[in-house]
């Protein structure tokens, strides 16, 4: 039986695994489908304390695994499908058809990009439709993009992809943002960004990629034909639970609940990093609280005499 089990190797869980190995505990991280987390998704992290001149999200996440296995932490690609509580611990059951057992379980699953969940999306992903302006954004070279939302990571993106694009549209469902002002400043005094207030869109329309959008104006509910070459959505994210449903206590958006020890509702069975922070979801707090989930699973095996 493994001492810790961790589930997921975003900056959260890299980081619980640096402490779990430091503490000799031999800790075990299962990589799941989005192998280093949101951080490989995006450029530059400007507000990493430590990087004078900013670093790349997947250089910050790469290092921390490297220092991890540094100290012994074993890494596996797998994903975790089932989750059941046994004898003195926990069994996972991996889509290879593994199956594992566990005295403590570090969940850092993190979150993925929501999607708008309009019948004609599903046709155009990766045909004009992406959640992904890192990796898509190249395709767009002097092309006209939108984006969709109005926090932090819309107007991150859309100063990206001016880097490409000729012209890019942000279209919000509100007549003003909740990004950081500083990132609506960069945003706003860009010349090659314009911004649409109160529209949402309720179709995507091309042929093989995306020619327009049809925008419903949020307060009169009449539509309108808006052409664009491609469409990103930045509209938040959906915690990745679902397979602990029904076992540990979460809020009605999925969000694991833990104490401010990082704790859930099950003994020796810690949650760290966005899958449970609906407030800040930050790199330095993900990385901060999986630092909490391990020195709190060390000290649950101290405490319990298992290791
Ligand atoms: P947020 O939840 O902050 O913002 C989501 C945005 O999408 C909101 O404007 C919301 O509008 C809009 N939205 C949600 N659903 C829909 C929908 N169905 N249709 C249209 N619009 C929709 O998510 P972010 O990903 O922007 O940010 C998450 C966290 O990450 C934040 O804490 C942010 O500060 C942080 N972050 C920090 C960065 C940095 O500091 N460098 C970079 C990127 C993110 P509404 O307001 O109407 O709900």
């Amino acid at each position: 039986m493994e001492n810790v089990i961790i589930l997921g190797t975003g900056i959260s869980g890299c980081t619980a695994a640096i402490y779990t190995a430091r503490s000799n505990l031999k800790p075990l991280v299962i990589s799941g489908p989005e192998d280093g987390g949101q951080l490989t998704l995006t450029t530059e992290v400007e507000n990493f304390p430590g990087f004078i001149h900013g670093v790349q999200g997947t250089e910050l996440v790469s290092n921390a695994k490297q220092q991890a296995e540094r100290f012994g932490a074993r890494f596996k690609v797998d994903i975790a499908s089932k989750f059941n509580p046994i004898k003195d611990g926990y069994e996972l059951e991996l889509t290879s058809g593994e199956k594992i057992q566990t005295k403590t379980l570090i969940i850092s699953t993190g979150a993925s990009a929501r999607w708008l969940n309009i019948p004609s999306e599903e046709k155009f992903k990766g045909r004009g439709v992406s959640s992904c302006a890192t990796c898509d954004g190249p395709f767009y070279k002097n092309k006209h993009v939108i984006v969709i939302g109005g926090g932090d990571s819309a107007m991150e993106e859309a100063t990206f992809l001016t880097k490409f694009a000729s012209k890019v549209t942000v279209i919000h469902r509100k007549d003003k943002f909740t990004a950081s002002k500083i990132m609506q400043d960069r945003l706003l005094a860009n010349p090659k960004c314009n911004v649409i207030w109160n529209k949402t869109i309720t179709e995507f329309q091309g042929e093989k990629t995306i020619k327009s959008v049809t925008l419903e104006d949020t307060k009169t509910k009449e539509h309108t034909s808006f052409a664009c070459d491609g469409v990103f959505l930045a509209i938040g994210h959906i915690p990745n639970s679902t397979i602990f449903k029904d076992q540990i206590t979460m809020d009605a958006l999925g969000y694991i609940q833990t104490d401010r020890f990082t704790k859930t509702n099950l003994e020796g069975v810690f949650a760290c990093g966005d899958v449970q922070d609906t407030r800040y979801r930050q790199a330095i707090t993900a990385a901060g609280s999986g630092c909490q989930s391990a020195i709190e699973a060390e000290r649950y095996l101290a405490e319990k005499g298992i290791h």
